[in-house]
C-alpha cells in the first residue's frame, strides 16, 4: 500500500491542476465568488489563509455541483503604506528591516530593491500567488492584475466619471484624520491604533485672562452657567500664542492642532501650569472664577485646559470633592442649572453618591458620565433664570451666542485617544480645503443602498444590523490623497484616488481583466467601458470584436454571487462597494450576497504582523501540509466565528487526514457480498451526503466537516464492529469510498486527487460530480433497529464498568406489549401533562394500576431523552425488538464474550426485568 505522503500528493496535484481552474463562459449556470484582494506589503499568515481558503472550499463545492465557477484574484497596491515602508528601508530603519528580513524572510538582494515601493508590491504579489497556489486555491490566475496597471486606471477613471456625473463627488473643507509626518490624510488601513476614534466638534469657550484668552473645549456650551472654576495641570508647560492675532493660553499640543484647523498660530512664550493656579479668569456668562490644579487634565486633549461644572459632570464633582476633603477651596459650591427628572438638585452629586464612587479612578465613571449627559440631553431643562429651554434647544442657542458675541470658535478633536499612524506619529485632525469627497452623507444615495441591501443575502444574518448602522452613520469620505500609488484624480491630477475608493467595483473588472490587457490603454475611453459594462453603443469604438467578447464575459459572470471579507470591513469597504454599485450598474447587475468572516487568533491572542504575533501561512503549509492547514482552518470554527490557531490541535488534524487516507486505502478494494449491516451503512451515508450539502449551501464549513468526516468515520467504526468475523466488508464500501473522497475533496483537495486516482475515478476529483443522496437507499427502520442495538450495547458497557466483575451471562429483557401502547400514546400526544390521565381511562390500564402510571412516567422521561428522529417513527409503528436482538445475538456474544439471553420482561427471569421500556430493554448481568 502506498504511504501517506502529503508532499507527494501536493506535487502530483499541482501538476494536474495547471490551467484547470481557468474559467470561461459556458452553457452551465455560473457561480462567481470574490474575496477582498490583498495588499501585498508583507508575508501571508494563517489568518489570511482562512480568508482565501473559505471561498476556495465553496468554489470547489459549487464546481463539483456542476456550476461554472469563477474565483479570481488580484493585488491592491494603491496608497501610501509601501511608500512609507520603502522610505524606512532606505533609511535603514532597524525595526522595519528586521520585520522584512527575519519574519518575512526576504532575501537580502531582494530587500535591497525595496527602496522602490513598486519592488515591494511586485515581490509580495508574486509571493502571495505562490503561497495561495501552495494552499490549493482554485484561482483563475489569468485574470490577475494590480491596481496600478494602466488599463485598471482607465477603468477607475470611467467609474469616477459616473460618480461625478451622478453628483456623488464634491469638493470642500472638512476635518479629516491627518498625519503631519506623511503629510497625508489617514485612512483606517493606515492606523496602528485608534481606528474607532471619531472626529468630534467642540465649542471653545473663551475665558478672559488678563490681556489673553484661555479657551476650554466643551460639547455642552449651555453648562457655562454652572462653571465654578477651570482646571489647569500644574505639571504641564503651557504656551501663550497669537492665534489669528489674539493671545491665547493653551497647551503646546493644542497650539500645534489649532494650526491645522484654519488658524494662524505664533507661539510667543511658555507659561508653567503651576503659575496659572489660583489666578482668576472671567466670562460674561459666568463671571469671575479661579483656576484650580488638576493633574488629570491631559495637555493632548483639545486646548489642554478644562472648564469645571461640578453640578452636572461627575469627574468635576469628584475632583472638587477631593480638593475640598483636603481642606482646600471649601468656599466653592456646585451651581446647578439643569432640572432633570429622576436626579436630585445636583445630578452629578446624586449619581456619584448613589453609585458609591470613591474616586476618579473608578471604572464606572465613564458610564456614569455618559448616563447623566444623555439624561440631561433627552429630558433636561434649563432653570427659568437661564431661559427655561430644553437642553437640546439651549445647547445650540448658547453655542451660537458664544460664537457670535463672546469670541468662541470651533475645535475638532478625537473622541478617544491615542490615534497613531502606521509611521508612529500621532494623528491629528486637520481641516482640508479643496479636498475631494464622496458624498456618502447624501440621504438619497443612502436610500438606494438600503433598498438594495434588503435584497442581498447576508451571511451570517446577524451582520445585517451592522450594515444598516454603517449606511446610517456614514459621512462624507475624503477620497483623494496627495501621496501614494494609484490612479490620478481626473479633475485634479495632483491628487490620487485613495485605496478604499478605488476598490469598490473591481469585481466587474475581473470579468474582463485577461482580455482588456490586449487593448492599448490609450484607446480605453469612458465610451469603451460604457459599452462593455452598460451596453451603451457609440460611434467609432475601437477593437469592436474584443469589446464584444468582454461584454459577453461581463454579462455571463455579473453580478457576483458572493463576496467574502473580514467583518472589520463592514464599516468601510463592504458598504462602500454597495454605494458604488448602485450608482453605476443596473439593478440586475447589483451584488447578490456577502459572507463576513470572524478574526484569527494565534494561541488565544489577536494575530498582528506589526506585533510579531503571526504564524506564516507558508511555514504552516510546509510544516503540516496544505490539506492539514485547510482542514484545520475550516473545521475549528464556522467562517464568521473567530478561530484560534494552536499547533498541537493542528497536529491532530493531520492525524485525522492520515486516518482517512489509510481507511480508504484499506476499503477501496473490498468486494464481498453485502451483509445486513451494509444496508444500514448505505442508508446512513445518504443522510451524511444530504447534511454535508446543506451545510456547504449555507457556508458552514465546520458543520460540513462534522458530517462528512466524523459522521462517516463513526459509522464505519460501528459497521466494522458489526461485520461477521473474518469479513472485511462488502463491495458497498467501494461506493462509500468514492462518495467519501468527493465529500472531503473541497477541504483536502490534494489527498482527494490522489485517492480519486487510486479509486480509478474519472478525471480530476475537483470536477467530479458532487454526491447526491438517493432516497431509495434510505431505510429508516433499519437505522432505527441499529440505533436500538447500539444504545443497548452502550448501556451494557456502562453497567459493566460500574459493577466491575467478570460476567457469566447477559440477559436482555424486552418490554411487554402494553408498555409499547403507552409509549406510543405519549409520543403521539400533543399535551404530555394530561396524557397519563387519558391512558388510565383505559380499563386494562386501570387494572394494572400503579404499574401502569409508573410505566407512563418512565416513558415520558425516556421520550424527552430520545432524539425526535427516533421518537417520531416509533410513535407510528413499533419495531420488532425481538427480531433485532435475536439477529444480533451472535454479535453481542462476540462483543462481550459471554452467552446473551433475550427474553420477555414478564417471563419472571429477574425483578430488574420490570424496568424494561420500549427502546430501552432491561439489562441483567450475572
Ligand atoms: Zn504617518
Amino acid at each position: 500500500m502506498s504511504e501517506f505522503d502529503p508532499g507527494r500528493f501536493e506535487e502530483e496535484a499541482h501538476e494536474r491542476w495547471i490551467h484547470a481552474f481557468e474559467s470561461n463562459p459556458s452553457n452551465l449556470e455560473k457561480f462567481y465568488l470574490t474575496v477582498a484582494y490583498p495588499y501585498p506589503s508583507g508575508a501571508m499568515h494563517v489568518g489570511h489563509g482562512r480568508t482565501y481558503i473559505v471561498p476556495d472550499v465553496i468554489a470547489r463545492f459549487w464546481r463539483m455541483k456542476g456550476r461554472q465557477v469563477l474565483y479570481p484574484m488580484a493585488f491592491h497596491v494603491t496608497g501610501a503604506p509601501v511608500i512609507g515602508i520603502s522610505k524606512r528601508i532606505a533609511k535603514k530603519d532597524e525595526k522595519t528591516i528586521r520585520l522584512y528580513r527575519d519574519l518575512y524572510k526576504v532575501p537580502q538582494n531582494v530587500l535591497d530593491e525595496f527602496v522602490d515601493p513598486l519592488a515591494i508590491v511586485r515581490h509580495f504579489a508574486g509571493e502571495y500567488q505562490r503561497v495561495m497556489t501552495a494552499c490549493g486555491l482554485s484561482i483563475d490566475w489569468r485574470r490577475r492584475f494590480t491596481t496600478v496597471d494602466p488599463t485598471y486606471s482607465k477603468f477607475i477613471e470611467w467609474q469616477w466619471k459616473h460618480l461625478y456625473e451622478a453628483g456623488h463627488v464634491t469638493k470642500g473643507a472638512h476635518p479629516v484624520r491627518y498625519c503631519t509626518v506623511d503629510d497625508n490624510p489617514v485612512g483606517d488601513h493606515d492606523l496602528l491604533e485608534g481606528d474607532k476614534a471619531e472626529v468630534v466638534r467642540f465649542t471653545l469657550v473663551m475665558f478672559r485672562f488678563g490681556d489673553a484668552f484661555i479657551p476650554t473645549a466643551t460639547l455642552r456650551p449651555e453648562t457655562i452657567h454652572g462653571v465654578t472654576n477651570l482646571w489647569a495641570n500644574p505639571t504641564v508647560i503651557y504656551v501663550k500664542a497669537l492665534v489669528d492675532g489674539k493671545a491665547w493660553i493653551v497647551s503646546k499640543e493644542a497650539a500645534e492642532k489649532l494650526a491645522l484647523q484654519d488658524h494662524t498660530v505664533e507661539i510667543k512664550e511658555e507659561i508653567a501650569g503651576k503659575d496659572l493656579i489660583d489666578k482668576t479668569v472671567s466670562h460674561p456668562l459666568c463671571g469671575e472664577i479661579p483656576l484650580l490644579p488638576a493633574e488629570f487634565v491631559d495637555p493632548d486633549m483639545a486646548s489642554g485646559l478644562v472648564m469645571s461644572v461640578p453640578a452636572h459632570a461627575p469627574f468635576d464633582y469628584i475632583a472638587l470633592r477631593d480638593l475640598q476633603q483636603a481642606g482646600k477651596y471649601t468656599q466653592i459650591k456646585p451651581i446647578p442649572l439643569i432640572k432633570v427628572e429622576g436626579y436630585g438638585e445636583c445630578p452629578a452629586q446624586s449619581a456619584v453618591e448613589k453609585a458609591g464612587i470613591a474616586n476618579q479612578m473608578d471604572s464606572r465613571m465613564d458610564a456614569l458620565t455618559q448616563e447623566i449627559y444623555s439624561a440631561e440631553f433627552s429630558k433636561g431643562k434649563l432653570f427659568e433664570k437661564y431661559g427655561g429651554k430644553p437642553v437640546r434647544v439651549a445647547r445650540d442657542e448658547v453655542a451660537a451666542l458664544m460664537v457670535g458675541k463672546y469670541d468662541s470658535t470651533i475645535m475638532y478633536e478625537f473622541d478617544q485617544r491615542p490615534v497613531i499612524c502606521r509611521c508612529g506619529n500621532r494623528v491629528r485632525v486637520k481641516i482640508l480645503h479643496d479636498q475631494w469627497f464622496l458624498k456618502y452623507s447624501d440621504p438619497a444615495w443612502k436610500q438606494q443602498v438600503s433598498d438594495h441591501l434588503g435584497d442581498m443575502a447576508l451571511v451570517p444574518p446577524e451582520v445585517r444590523t451592522e450594515f444598516d448602522r454603517t449606511v446610517d452613520w456614514l459621512k462624507d469620505w475624503a477620497c483623494t490623497r496627495r501621496v501614494g500609488l494609484g490612479t490620478r484624480f481626473p479633475w485634479d491630477t495632483t491628487q490620487l484616488i485613495e485605496p478604499l475608493s478605488d476598490s469598490t467595483i473591481y469585481m466587474a473588472y475581473y470579468t474582463i481583466a485577461h482580455k482588456i490587457r490586449e487593448i492599448d490603454s490609450k484607446l480605453l475611453t469612458p465610451e469603451v467601458f460604457d459599452y462593455i459594462f452598460l451596453g451603451k453603443k457609440s460611434e467609432d469604438l475601437p477593437e469592436k470584436r474584443k469589446l464584444d467578447a468582454m461584454r459577453s464575459e461581463f454579462l455571463y459572470w455579473y453580478p457576483y454571487n458572493y463576496r467574502f471579507s473580514a467583518k472589520d470591513l463592514i464599516s468601510n469597504h463592504l458598504t462602500f462597494q454597495i454605494f458604488h454599485h448602485v450608482s453605476i450598474f443596473p439593478k440586475d447587475k447589483l451584488p447578490a450576497g456577502m459572507v463576513v468572516f470572524g478574526m484569527g487568533l494565534l494561541n488565544g491572542a489577536k494575530m498582528s504582523s506589526s506585533k510579531g504575533n503571526v504564524f506564516l501561512l507558508e511555514d504552516a503549509v510546509s510544516e503540516f501540509g496544505a490539506d492539514t492547514v485547510r482542514m484545520f482552518l475550516m473545521g475549528s470554527a464556522e467562517p464568521w466565528q473567530d478561530f484560534d490557531w494552536r499547533n498541537e490541535l493542528v497536529i491532530s488534524t493531520k492525524k485525522q487526514i492520515e486516518r482517512f487516507y489509510s481507511t480508504i486505502m484499506e476499503m477501496k478494494d473490498a468486494g464481498g457480498e453485502p451483509h445486513d449491516i451494509d444496508k444500514w451503512l448505505v442508508s446512513r451515508l445518504q443522510s451524511h451526503i444530504e447534511r454535508t450539502t446543506e451545510a456547504l449551501n449555507n457556508f458552514q464549513t465546520r458543520q460540513a466537516l462534522q458530517e462528512a468526516y466524523f459522521g462517516i468515520e463513526t459509522d464505519l467504526k460501528w459497521y466494522r464492529r458489526r461485520l461477521p468475523e473474518n469479513c472485511d466488508g462488502s463491495r458497498e464500501l467501494h461506493t462509500l469510498c468514492s462518495i467519501w473522497v468527493r465529500l472531503l475533496s473541497p477541504f483536502i483537495p490534494f489527498t482527494g486527487e490522489h485517492l480519486w486516482k487510486e479509486l480509478a475515478g474519472e478525471g480530476l476529483v475537483s470536477f467530479a460530480p458532487w454526491p447526491v443522496a438517493d432516497k431509495n437507499l434510505v431505510s429508516p427502520r433499519v437505522e432505527l433497529s441499529e440505533e436500538l442495538l447500539s444504545r443497548t450495547v452502550e448501556d451494557i458497557e456502562s453497567i459493566m464498568k460500574l459493577i466491575q466483575l467478570t460476567p457469566r451471562a447477559i440477559t436482555i429483557a424486552l418490554a411487554p406489549e402494553w408498555k409499547h401502547d403507552i409509549f406510543r400514546m405519549i409520543a403521539k400526544s400533543a399535551d404530555r401533562t394530561t396524557v397519563i390521565k387519558e391512558i388510565m381511562k383505559d380499563d386494562a390500564m386501570k387494572r394494572r394500576g400503579k404499574e401502569a402510571t409508573d410505566a407512563a412516567r418512565q416513558c415520558t422521561t425516556l421520550i424527552h431523552r430520545l432524539p425526535p428522529q427516533v421518537v417520531a417513527p416509533l410513535a407510528q409503528d413499533p419495531i420488532n425488538e425481538h427480531a433485532v436482538f435475536e439477529g444480533a445475538q451472535a454479535f453481542l456474544e462476540h462483543e462481550f464474550g459471554v452467552p446473551v439471553h433475550i427474553t420477555d420482561a414478564e417471563s419472571g427471569v429477574h425483578v430488574k426485568a420490570a424496568t424494561a421500556l420500549p427502546f430501552k430493554p432491561a439489562i441483567i448481568i450475572e
